[in-house]
């Protein structure tokens, strides 16, 4: 158990928003096409994700929950490897080593939902009859109540809950299919409709990056031997740093990728000075096969066979889009 908890509170669950990554992820494997996340103080006192997701069987939540490959790590020196690999079934059993965490689900053939609960590593789970639709909620209280060491590294309130728009903002702007609603101590921060039309998707990233992005980005839509490119990106005359939107992502995945910036910057050329800092929201898809997006999991960096092909691929069809949009004199951006 002390091998396990160490695991979990010290390798694993980093922060708030890495609770709430897990959580909402599934929720996406789960096929969840609407996904509401309460937060309160941050995320120290509580975090719920709820889905409309296929929900999880009765006889299956007590699975859900247990930690499937402990077993098999005898060494400390293995956490490392754990991390490095991500959760691999081991989210909600780790997450639930360091906090109380209920999990209420239920399936569309069955007519009633179920409750589990656990808190803390050698939890007994009780499971008992409970009313919620088709779909899951998981609720984690009181994070890390049980490492104390653990807590203390948190931040305050507002950085925390940062840190969880952040991510809430990326994956929103990954899938426009799903509706979100992120709330904080009550308050309704981010409200978001399924985003199925160009125009809707337009209004997505308008509330996400600012309506000046909305208004002076360029759209850009280009493929060439099967690259596709598709997204955002705004003139040069209205980049302002405090626009601060920065978002690429390679087959639906969100990447920081030295590659793609560099060819950002080319696109831009000498109208990027130094006072301004680019801004945009791009989508590269791309054959699977052409793209090793497993070099670097944590860093979210990809290699790409082609590197060359697309790098240029991406100079030329983002400095197209740019030429098209005029110039304007002074683009007076607020935000
Ligand atoms: P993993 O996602 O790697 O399988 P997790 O610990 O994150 O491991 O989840 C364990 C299991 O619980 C999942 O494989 C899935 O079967 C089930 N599960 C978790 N969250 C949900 C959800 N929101 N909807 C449906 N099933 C879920
Ligand atoms: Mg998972």
């Amino acid at each position: 158990p002390q091998l396990a908890n160490q695991i979990a509170a010290g390798e694993v669950v980093e922060r708030p928003a890495s609770v709430v990554k897990e959580l909402v992820e599934n929720s996406l494997d789960a096929g969840a096409l609407h996904i509401e996340i309460d937060i309160e103080k941050g995320g120290s006192k509580l975090i719920r994700v709820r889905d409309n997701g296929s929900g999880i069987a009765e006889h299956e939540l007590v699975l859900a929950l247990s930690r499937h490959a402990t077993s098999k790590i005898t060494e400390l020196d293995d956490l490392e490897a754990i991390s490095s690999l991500g959760f691999r079934g081991e989210a909600l059993a780790s997450i639930s080593s360091v906090s109380r965490l209920t999990l209420t689900s239920r399936t569309e053939q069955q007519t009633a939902a179920w409750q589990a609960s656990a808190a803390g590593r050698d939890m007994d789970v009780d499971i008992r009859p409970a009313a919620h639709p088709v779909g899951t909620s998981i609720e984690v209280v009181d994070l890390f109540f049980n490492t104390p060491a653990r807590r203390k590294f948190l931040r305050t309130d507002k950085t925390e809950f940062g840190h969880i728009d952040e991510l809430i903002k990326r994956l929103a702007l990954s899938r426009y299919d799903v509706g979100w609603v992120l709330t904080h101590n009550g308050q309704r921060i981010r409200q978001l409709k399924p985003a199925l039309t160009p125009e809707q998707r337009q209004q997505r990233v308008a509330a996400l990056c600012s309506k000046a992005f909305a208004e002076y980005a360029a759209e850009i839509e280009n493929s060439y031997q099967g690259i596709k490119l598709w997204g955002w990106i705004l003139h040069p005359d209205a980049c302002q740093p405090q626009l601060n939107c920065q978002y690429s992502y390679v087959n639906g995945r969100m990447m920081r990728d030295k590659l793609l910036n560099h060819a950002i910057r080319q696109a831009y050329g000498e109208r990027l000075t130094d006072d301004k800092v680019p801004a945009f929201v791009l989508y590269l898809e791309i054959d699977p096969r052409q793209v090793d997006v497993n070099v670097h999991p944590a860093k979210h960096e990809v290699r790409f066979h082609q590197s060359r092909l697309i790098h240029d691929f991406v100079v030329s069809a983002l400095a197209d889009a740019l030429r098209q949009i005029a110039p304007q004199e002074q683009l007076i951006v607020e935000q």
